[in-house]
């Protein structure tokens, strides 16, 4: 008899609110034989207050090569498999990533079920534009890593989105400020929870208010900056005239602003007298 090879669901659970679960992942948590969970500790509970009592597998990011090919075996023998992590969506800043791809890569079915994330749940409501946005997931945790990392973002238009733990979120907010000056930016915190907290200011602000209330160094959190939303234009001029001010601290500003304009291609006459006026 041929073997019918089973089903992966990666299933959205709650970020904070119990009732945000969907009816359809419920109903597919109580139908699968087997759960994969970063944390049985932590699953157990919801899967408690759903009146489910599951089989559960852990699947966290010290084991995902061994539970992954555990877990294919399974599928392959027609188990049908739900995949959660602690809150959210799996895969989005959690484990999973290996097995889902494993599993496409074997012919095997994936079906997601859609639900709460806090990148998406955050954007909606941050009154920030959402036309356009970069999930950055977690910044680097060294100062010069992060720095790196968030000058190869300064001209992203979109909205940059981005976890951070409480602890780090004012040093974070204080590189984004050196790095895109005054943007407007956003911090949620414990969204869909009773604390939740929607603080919209500047980057330095924004540091500034995470300085002075601890508070809102509690829990858990999502920032989100505006993104680069110069035109062309406008970036061309910055970029040449950024150009320029280093060459005419070194250079006669007659070379300085030859030189500038062979570099960018920018107009010479203009260029020089931007430069007499920033002389001024
Ligand atoms: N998979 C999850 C999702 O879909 O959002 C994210 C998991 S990631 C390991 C955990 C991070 O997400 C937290 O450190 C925090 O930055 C953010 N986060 C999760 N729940 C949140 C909430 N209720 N409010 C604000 N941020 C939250």
């Amino acid at each position: 008899m041929t073997q019918i090879a089973g089903v992966l669901y990666v299933v959205a659970t709650p970020i904070g609110n119990r009732t945000d679960i969907s009816a359809r992942a419920c109903q597919v948590l109580a139908d699968v034989d087997l759960i994969a969970c970063e944390d049985t500790r932590h699953s157990r509970p919801l899967l408690r207050h759903l009146g489910l009592d599951k089989p559960l597998a852990a699947l966290h990011e010290h084991n995902e090569e061994e539970a992954t090919a555990r877990l294919l075996a399974m599928l392959a023998n027609g188990k049908r498999i739900a995949l959660i992590s602690d809150a959210g969506t799996p895969l989005v800043s959690d484990p999973g990533f290996v097995l889902v791809r494993a599993a496409r890569e074997r012919g095997l079915t994936v079906i997601p079920i859609p639900g709460p994330s806090a990148l998406i749940c955050a954007l909606s409501a941050a009154g920030l534009p959402s036309d356009r946005f970069v999930f950055l997931g977690f910044p680097p945790r060294t100062e010069a890593a992060r720095l790196r990392w968030l000058t190869a973002l300064a001209d992203e238009p979109g909205t940059l989105i981005c976890y951070e733990s409480g602890r780090r979120a004012e040093a974070t907010l204080n590189a984004m400020a050196s790095v895109f000056g005054a943007r407007p930016a956003v911090l949620a915190r414990e969204l869909t929870k009773r604390f939740e907290t929607f603080i919209s200011a500047s980057l330095p602000d924004l540091a500034q208010r995470i300085a002075s209330d601890s508070e809102q160094q509690l829990g858990e959190l999502v920032i989100l900056v505006e993104g680069d939303r110069r035109d062309s234009d406008q970036r061309a001029t910055a970029e040449q005239q950024r150009i320029l001010a280093i060459l005419a601290d070194e250079l006669p500003l007659k070379q300085a602003v030859g030189l500038a304009a062979r570099i960018t291609g920018g107009n010479r006459n203009r260029l020089y007298q931007q430069a007499l006026a920033a002389k001024r």
